[in-house]
């Protein structure tokens, strides 16, 4: 029989749900028991996600800058690539952002357990051939993995998934991105910027479905430029070795052809939730069809004293997400009156440009037939966005036409994911669009398109033709 150990709350998973909700619940004296099964914590997100991911389009974003740099008469040669170098960048970050997570770990006193866990009944987790651990509470936080559709399972290292494409092992002649959502569009940017020829193929009609066509415009344009080819409504049917490299089966309308070779191939449609093994039956915790945990709007689950956070819990898979509601449900868990109520959470696509949007989307507002009122600024009228070169952005405000309460915000454009933190704010602190337009914004910045889109509504956007009369 294993070892029993008690402990206070066991956290499954130490990614940015579950270490965030071990830090805060130890900060506040509870006895924690941090599970994963890789060495430090980070999950995903810090060791093969969205850290090593942004490390590596810093260095396209370099690439592509010094290229586009000619327009303004600034002409430098072409880059010499060391993808070891580059490499060594990525790495140099995940190790120094997961030590010092390890140690602030370690001063918090938090048990780090370097395994799965494992429920054994509703109260007990057990380390995989290990001890079992008796806690008062637990939060899974156990995060998603990669999608791969049976059509796409190729065994071959030289079809990846997103962890695969970070191993940057070399930077392919040719490259099939499968999917143009997040991770194609990014990994795909990053790939074409360090001299691949990148073909995204995507299913549906549009790049980054879901989102707001008028803001998937200005990067579809300049994708088109540093991609191969975008194809739209095709689907890869089929992978398969051959001795030139894999071949694709493409079916869609505009395909020439339709059995192009490539050297690697990610597959980036989409993930699903990491809860099989995790002896969820055995604990009695519901899941959706999809395999989701069921909570409820304090992060509980079907089972008292189990919660669950992150992309475990549901979409949308944002880190961002899995922090806040870990914090809810220590929270929870300390009797404290918390409960998830944001109003938005903010998406970035971290391309360039960048595409960023929170809260209430036109397409969700047609969706739900709900009447809105939509202004856009165009980046054109911005001067710091022409002292950058860079005026193909747009930003634009969905507000309630009653309370002129803004609702949502979609910007796209350099350095879009930055300025979505103001439209969040407004959205939190129920700013109206004149709230917006009537806080005073610095000279010359970007920022300053979100006040111009908020004073459109009532026609004074100083660097906008005025209204007809
Ligand atoms: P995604 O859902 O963003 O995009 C998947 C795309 O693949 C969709 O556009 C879909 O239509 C398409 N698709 C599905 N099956 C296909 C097929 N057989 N052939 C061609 N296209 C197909 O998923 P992702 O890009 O894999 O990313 C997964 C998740 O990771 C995202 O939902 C996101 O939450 C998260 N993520 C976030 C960021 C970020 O915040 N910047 C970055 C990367 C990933």
């Amino acid at each position: 029989m294993a070892d029993v150990i008690d402990t206070q709350l066991v956290v499954l998973g130490a990614g940015p749900g579950g270490y965030a909700a071990a830090f805060l619940a130890a900060d506040k004296g509870m006895k924690v028991t941090l599970f994963d099964a890789r060495e430090r914590p980070g999950g995903t997100c810090l060791h093969v996600g969205c850290i090593p991911s942004k490390a590596v389009l810093h260095a396209a974003k370099l690439i592509t800058d010094a290229r586009d740099a000619a327009h303004i008469g600034l002409t430098f040669a072409p880059p010499k690539i060391d993808i070891n170098g580059v490499r060594g960048h990525l790495t140099k970050v995940v190790d120094t952002l997961t030590g010092n997570l390890a140690r602030l770990c370690k001063a918090r006193k938090i048990d780090y357990v370097n395994g799965r866990g494992r429920f054994v009944d509703g109260r007990t987790v057990e380390r995989e051939g290990g001890a079992r651990y008796r806690f008062e509470n637990c939060i899974v936080a156990t995060g998603s993995v990669p999608a791969r559709p049976p059509s796409l399972n190729l065994d071959s290292p030289r079809v990846m998934d997103s962890t695969g494409a970070l191993k940057l092992e070399d930077v392919p002649p040719r490259l099939l991105v499968v999917g143009g959502g997040y991770i194609g569009l990014e990994m795909g940017y990053a790939y074409a910027a360090l001299g691949s020829k990148v073909t995204v193929v995507e299913l549906t009609d549009g790049l980054l479905p879901g989102c707001d066509r008028d803001l998937v415009v200005p990067l579809y344009k300049r994708l088109e430029k540093i991609l191969d080819k975008i194809y739209l409504k095709t689907k890869v049917a089929k992978l398969e070795n051959t001795p030139k490299g894999i071949q694709a089966t493409l079916e869609g309308e505009e395909v020439t052809d339709k059995q192009p070779i490539f050297d690697r191939v990610l597959v980036a449609v989409g993930r699903r939730p990491s809860s099989r093994d995790l002896g969820l039956d055995k604990a009695g915790v519901e899941m959706d069809d999809k395999g989701f945990i069921k909570v409820d709007e304090r992060r509980r689950t079907s089972v008292e004293r189990i919660y669950a956070v992150g992309d475990v819990a549901g979409e949308p898979m944002l880190a961002h997400k899995a922090t806040y509601e870990g914090k809810i449900a220590v929270e929870v868990i300390a009797g404290e009156p918390a409960v998830y109520d944001a109003r938005a959470v903010p998406a970035v696509v971290f391309t360039d440009p960048e595409v960023a949007w929170c809260g209430l989307t036109e397409t969700e507002a047609k969706r739900q037939n709900r009447e809105i009122k939509r202004v856009r600024f165009s980046w054109a009228g911005s001067g710091r966005a022409m002292t950058l070169d860079r005026t193909e952005g747009l930003t634009k405000l969905i507000v309630d036409p009653e309370s002129e309460r803004v609702l949502g915000v979609g910007i796209v454009g350099a350095g879009a994911g930055e300025m979505i933190a103001e439209a969040m704010l407004a959205i939190e602190m129920a700013a109206s669009a004149r709230d917006v337009a009537m806080t005073m914004h610095a000279h010359p910045t970007l920022s300053e398109t979100v006040m111009e889109a908020a004073e459109s509504l009532y026609g004074l956007a100083v660097h906008q033709m005025p209204p007809k009369k």
